[in-house]
């Protein structure tokens, strides 16, 4: 193993990547927000873990930004998609009813 000159490279800044939920811009980068995957296809999915590979696109815990997202196609345009897959519309639109039952139960 050749020597390595001793390497003087700045302090190495722990970049957060800051969550921004594409609806109402609000930034968090401690609270989770719900992470959006491009899959194949096209096709989108909800990914709660965040370990899905592909273009991601977050929204908050506001059923409110799940729907305004939805209508005005903010999750195509994050995504970079033509259109929303109609099946995929549902299962936001459900997810987004799913968030407001969860809330509703608190
Ligand atoms: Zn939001």
């Amino acid at each position: 193993m050749p020597d390595q000159p001793p390497q003087t490279t700045p302090a190495q800044r722990r970049h957060v990547p800051q969550r921004t939920c594409i609806a109402c811009r609000a930034t968090d980068a401690k609270r989770a927000l719900i992470r959006l995957v491009r899959l194949a296809e096209g096709r989108v999915a909800v990914d709660p873990t965040g370990r899905v590979a592909g273009r991601g696109a977050y929204l908050c815990h506001s059923p409110a930004c799940w729907r305004q997202a939805i209508q005005r196609r903010s999750i195509v345009r994050a995504l970079r998609l033509d259109a929303l897959h109609p099946e995929d519309e549902s299962v936001l639109y459900a997810y987004a009813q799913h968030l407001e039952d969860t809330m509703a139960a608190e």
